[in-house]
């Protein structure tokens, strides 16, 4: 059982890690430690930390597990979490997100360092009005990116840009990420980012979300293996 002794308790600091380059040297987004603290969860304690990252309206939150600038061969577990208020909060059975947070912290315990940043994107960054008048749409019909189109939206407004500014900060250039979503992996590698290896996220699917799911395989380019019987590779 995780006692919660190993997570680090002092705030990060870039300056820290000598190999990893710096914020200026990539071009990316400044990052700026806002604070830390204790966070007992099911799935034992984490760092809880909060940064603010360029031009970023909202903080970015990272739940920390271990000590990630510890030597190690094999690098961290990372999850992206875009937020979604439906699913993270209100236990919606339209998407995956929520039982993607839990599975991702779960994996992340069990591994005993990694970190989960919680990047505030709601609705695949069009925001939660929106998302919410898209689900409108989909109650009359239409797929996920129908809605969006039909509301003058992107379908996917997410940028990992800011993601890869922090990981960077945190010192963590080789990592192992938590997805089946190749965008990410593509954002994070041209940002500095060295994704080593893909881990797929397996949450079953439900009545609810199969044809989200189908999209997100069919149209969306999401690396899923659908089978409703044993589980759904899924992202979000
Ligand atoms: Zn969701």
């Amino acid at each position: 059982m995780d006692t919660g002794n190993s997570v680090t308790e002092k705030p990060p600091s870039g300056s820290d890690f000598a190999d990893s380059p710096s914020s200026a040297q990539m071009g990316i987004p400044e990052v700026s430690h806002l604070s830390t603290c204790r966070l007992p969860t099911e799935h034992g304690v984490f760092s809880l930390q909060a940064f603010r990252v360029g031009q970023v309206a909202s903080e970015i939150i990272a739940l920390v597990k271990g000590d990630l600038s510890a030597a190690s061969p094999t690098p961290p577990l990372v999850r992206l979490h875009s937020q979604c208020l439906t699913g993270d909060v209100l236990g919606s059975r339209r998407c995956d997100c929520g039982e993607q947070l839990q599975a991702s912290l779960a994996a992340i315990a069990a591994d005993g360092r990694g970190i989960l940043l919680y990047l505030p994107q709601e609705g695949r960054g069009i925001g939660l009005l929106n998302k919410l008048q898209a689900y409108s749409l989909q109650d009359q019909g239409l797929n996920t990116i129908q809605a969006n189109l039909a509301l003058g939206l992107p379908v996917d407004a997410r940028e990992y840009r800011s993601a890869a500014a922090l990981l960077l900060h945190l010192g963590l250039v080789r990592i192992r990420l938590m997805t089946n979503n190749p965008e990410k992996c593509r954002q994070l590698e041209e940002n500095g980012v060295q994704v080593i290896e893909r881990v797929p996220i397996v949450v079953p699917a439900n009545a609810f979300n199969q044809g989200y799911m189908q999209t997100k395989a069919d149209l969306m380019g999401h690396d899923l293996q659908l089978d409703l019987t044993h589980g759904i590779r899924t992202d979000s």
